[in-house]
């Protein structure tokens, strides 16, 4: 059996998101009649509407109404029983995308939960921490998550609101500073970053066409300036752009283009869920097959879900037996060697992340086995 390794996954509750996500304090069914400001909302939105998997759509909005650490138990164990080894858990920032709407929770606050809630699942949860080059301080705090506080990687999501590139004049002179700094500091300390790359997803609908600040061509310049960026561009632009790829308009296209021009890009598959509908699965493996006879490619897919997202109708079980559907060593690149070597550079467990751990009474054996088998 294939160990996995789940590169896209976010833990959340209602207090961590703005009220215009989820509605928390609403009866469920006026919260479905409101217009959803996003699609992301929309989304999440489908885990009440009836006759699709009832039963999974109400685990979802129990467990939002959770506290963090009771979202992350109920990951972890359906995480031990499909076989994935280890997760990385992307935060959400979404103070700055949606004016005067702040979550209950704020986002500093949120920073320690999700740091604590996967301190109980050591080398089995690494998170990592958003960074929205507005705020006031992103740097000093995502520079103190990722040293102090056991994150990880970076997590970027331009289309709430600012262009990736540090040169760009969509930017402010401040967010492109805090950006260039972000860039140095992560090309420097080899620092993993996962940025959203799909139409889909959250758009902070006051700007115009914010998915375009999501287009994979926008990373160019800013790989050519910074070119040993560790880079993963989640969903691979969407299932459906990768279907497209042989089209030059296809996001997939583009990041595949991105990927063969340079050595650390990568795209997940998270939210690819054309992987597990019936009548599309057949198309898509094909697809991805295809894609992994290509040797550099083979190396860059690496396997995310999307959890929480997806699972009001998938669970994170449904995503590995899927991946059935692949070569056994395709399988295992996109599993397994392909997310290790894109979370961890030369192999290694970085040593911000064992005194994080030792800061915190944990021993290197109760860390997983396979940690010390294949990371330094
Ligand atoms: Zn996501």
């Amino acid at each position: 059996m294939t160990d996995f390794i789940n590169a896209h996954c976010h833990l959340l509750t209602f207090k961590f998101v703005p009220d215009s996500f989820f509605k928390s304090r609403a009866p469920i069914r006026e919260w479905l009649l409101r217009r959803y400001l996003t699609s992301f909302a929309a989304r999440i939105a489908t885990v009440v509407l009836p006759g699709n998997n009832y039963d999974r759509s109400h685990q979802v909005l129990w467990l939002l109404r959770q506290n963090i650490d009771r979202v992350a138990e109920a990951f972890v164990a359906e995480m031990r029983e499909s076989g994935i080894i280890l997760a990385t858990p992307l935060m959400m920032d979404f103070e700055f995308a949606y004016s005067k709407q702040k979550s209950d929770i704020d986002y500093e606050n949120q920073v320690e939960k999700i740091s604590q809630a996967c301190l109980k699942y050591p080398g089995e949860l690494m998170p990592f921490i958003m960074f929205d080059p507005r705020r006031p301080g992103a740097i000093a705090l995502t520079v103190n998550a990722l040293e102090n506080l056991g994150f990880l990687g970076v997590k970027l999501y331009p289309s709430l609101g600012y262009h990736p590139d540090p040169d760009n004049p969509y930017n402010s002179k401040e967010v492109n500073k805090a950006l260039n700094d972000l860039y140095d500091y992560c090309e420097a300390e080899n620092i993993p970053i996962t940025v959203h790359c799909s139409k889909g997803g959250a758009y902070n609908k006051a700007i115009l066409q914010s998915e375009e600040l999501c287009h994979p061509a926008n990373w160019e310049p800013v790989l050519k300036k910074h070119p040993e960026l560790r880079l993963n561009l989640a969903h691979f632009g969407s299932d459906e752009a990768l279907l497209d790829h042989e089209n030059a308009l296809s996001w997939a296209n583009q990041i595949l283009k991105l990927m063969k021009n340079f050595a650390n890009v990568y795209a997940d598959t998270s939210y690819h869920t054309k992987a597990l509908e019936k009548k599309t699965k057949e198309q898509y493996f094909k697809v991805l097959a295809e894609l992994m006879e290509d040797e550099t490619v083979a190396e860059r897919i690496i396997f995310g879900t999307d959890w929480l997202m997806t699972r009001h109708t998938w669970t994170e079980g449904d995503f590995c037996r899927a991946c059935d559907k692949l070569s056994e060593s395709s399988r295992q690149q996109i599993a397994f060697n392909n997310p290790l070597r894109f979370l961890f550079a030369e192999g290694k467990l970085p040593e911000r992340i064992k005194k994080f751990y030792q800061a915190n009474q944990i021993k290197p054996e109760n860390l997983p086995m396979w940690l010390s088998v294949f990371l330094a």
